[in-house]
């Protein structure tokens, strides 16, 4: 395979070798059921505990029974929404923000038809939550608040202390789809007591596809999403997946391991990509640059570009980037994040997400400054979009 430079992170990432040899032995050695009452299935059962105290130690869970293993970060988010609104059924308001991952604003809408009110939150130029809206919209009729911790496209972290006290203060679940922040940032469920619940996914911190848990506090009604089936202590149905499991585990302590890496050297990268890019390229735009944002992302904008000829030339020379939120990849539209953050028109076709990790070094960020100039250019002359240039 020839050189790979991969900037695409936020969509998933590779899987680390510790991760990978974890599990190597859950294939083939260790495969017995972990339900089975025999020693060779109590033996996997009891490797999956372990994996539950890593992932818990990732979230600064206090109790590792708080964590469910799911199979995505999607049906994490799908199981905690369908859990809260079944858990409070007298209240009709459902509340999230305008630039949630399709995973939660689908699932919320869906309850459009079953009468809820669903209220979608908007955002200010910079990405963040307008707090002023959110305060209005939570209420004693609020079932469900959910919220993400930090955005897939932008980068940009939501304040979810203060969002979570202020809807536990109306009686509301408090959900964050924290897919985007663990790993990157330092979450802590010991010192957000309002959160409810939270959801991860594992292959976007170097665990494999396929992988996902969802934390559920202690005490917080739960109402499990698939009716037949015991595992997971009589919450989620299926089969253990352990060698997936194990590998989550793994990537929860290396990732816990690694926070001081992303707030300094891959920040440091990222921070020097965005200097460079200002430089380099007239009619640039940074979204979210004032905004508290997760240290690995980067979404920029270029003036009358179509991303889809900046994404085709980058491949061309081997770098992978995205252009807002690569689950949407198939929908040529601008992002519903960058338009409810108020991107003018002229910018919103030219969107280009890049996404760092701990295995991205300096010269990942030389190859995408040296090409990405001469490509807005050639974007920019061949746009569509260009009326003006
Ligand atoms: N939530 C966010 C913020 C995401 O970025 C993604 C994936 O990109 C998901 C949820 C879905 O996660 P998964 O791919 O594990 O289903």
């Amino acid at each position: 395979m020839s050189k790979v430079t991969y900037l695409d992170n936020n969509a998933t990432t590779r899987v680390a070798e510790e991760v990978l040899e974890a599990m190597l032995p859950f294939f083939c050695d260790y495969y017995g059921n972990a339900s089975s009452v025999y020693e060779f299935g109590a033996q996997v059962h009891d490797r999956l505990e372990h994996a539950r105290k890593q992932v818990a130690e990732l979230l600064g869970a206090e109790h590792p029974h708080e964590i469910i293993f799911t199979s995505c970060g999607s049906e994490s988010d799908n199981t905690a929404i369908h859990s809260a609104v079944r858990a409070l059924p007298n209240r009709k308001r459902i509340v999230t923000s305008a630039v949630e991952h399709l995973a939660v604003l689908d699932t919320c809408r869906a309850y459009k038809k079953e009468g809820y009110e669903v209220i979608e939150v908007g955002v200010d130029e910079q990405g963040q939550l307008d707090m002023d809206a959110y305060k209005a919209a939570v209420n004693e009729q609020t079932c469900l608040v959910s919220l993400m911790y930090a955005n897939n496209e932008s980068g940009v972290v939501f304040p979810i202390e203060e969002a979570s006290a202020l809807a536990k203060g109306k009686g509301a679940i408090f959900h964050t789809d924290a897919v985007q922040a663990a790993g990157k940032i330092p979450l802590n469920m010991g010192a957000c007591p309002h959160i409810d619940m939270l959801s991860i996914s594992g292959h976007k911190f170097h665990a494999p596809k396929g992988i996902g848990a969802l934390y559920v506090r202690n005490g917080t009604p739960f109402d499990k999403f698939m009716l037949g089936g015991h595992q997971e202590r009589n919450r989620r149905a299926g089969t253990e997946a352990s060698a997936l499991i194990v590998g989550l585990g793994a990537a929860a302590e290396l990732a816990a391991s690694r926070l001081e890496d992303e707030e300094t050297r891959v920040k440091g990268m990222r921070d020097r990509l965005q200097k460079e890019l200002v430089a380099a390229i007239p009619d640039i735009r940074v979204n979210a640059a004032n905004a508290p944002r997760t240290p690995n992302t980067l979404s920029v904008a270029f003036k009358y570009a179509d991303e889809e000829i900046i994404l085709r030339e980058l491949s061309a020379q081997g770098i992978c980037a995205s252009s807002g939120s690569a689950c949407n990849s198939e929908v040529i539209e601008p992002s519903h994040v960058m338009k409810a953050m108020g991107v003018p028109p002229e910018y919103l076709n030219g969107v280009l997400r890049i996404s760092l990790s701990h295995y991205t070094d300096s010269s990942d960020i030389d190859a995408i400054v040296s090409a990405l100039p001469g490509i807005v250019r050639l974007a920019q002359s061949q746009s569509l979009f260009n009326e003006e240039l």
